[in-house]
């Protein structure tokens, strides 16, 4: 049986104890990953956020391209 995700399950992060975003892209039988989306915060993953996956959730289009040209920001900074 599936195990579906709800909008009630909300992680939160270890590092900085804010809300995480599901990572829909590794959603499976077990659940799915997190990601930590505070800019600075050790566990800040955010180059793996997908627009889509936020949308999927309910975000609203805009902020959900905002957030992901945000991780992708951060991604390059990295790189
Ligand atoms: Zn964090």
């Amino acid at each position: 049986m599936k195990t579906l995700w709800t909008k009630k399950t909300v992680l939160v992060c270890t590092g900085c104890s804010k809300p995480m975003l599901p990572n829909l892209s590794t959603w499976d039988e077990e659940g799915c990953g997190w990601n930590c989306t505070t800019f600075g915060c050790g566990d800040f993953t955010g180059g793996e956020i997908e627009a889509e996956d936020l949308i999927a959730l309910g975000v609203k289009p805009w902020i959900a391209l905002r957030i992901e040209a945000l991780s992708n920001a951060v991604l390059e900074m990295e790189g």
